[in-house]
């Protein structure tokens, strides 16, 4: 990559420009930046147990913004489907009443 104060071609790995000394700002991004990537994973574990989701959500959400956000997402989908699921089985059992009592 290029110094983005002087020009100068860097090392990918170097965190200074050695030219004029300024800050590449990628290796400064993944040394100082907590994995925070968000993630699948997190999410279909949030969906999977959602009562893991929701802590994950409050133990993360402050330090851990993304990843918290897909837990609790995950968490949310898993409670909704959850609600679904429920209502069509209320549907369909009053549906198979009326049925039955015809
Ligand atoms: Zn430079």
């Amino acid at each position: 990559m290029y110094c983005k104060n002087c020009g100068t071609l860097v090392d990918d790995n170097s965190s200074i420009c050695p030219k004029c000394g300024a800050p590449m700002n990628s290796s400064n991004f993944s040394d100082n930046q907590v994995v925070d990537k968000g993630g699948f994973l997190w999410g279909l574990l949030g969906c999977c147990v959602p009562i893991a989701g929701l802590i994950l959500f409050l133990v993360w959400k402050d330090t851990k913004p993304k990843t918290a956000k897909a837990a609790g997402i995950g968490a949310l989908v898993s409670v909704i489907l959850g609600v679904i699921y429920y209502i069509l089985v209320f549907v369909l059992s009053i549906g198979i009443g009326i049925s039955a009592g015809m």
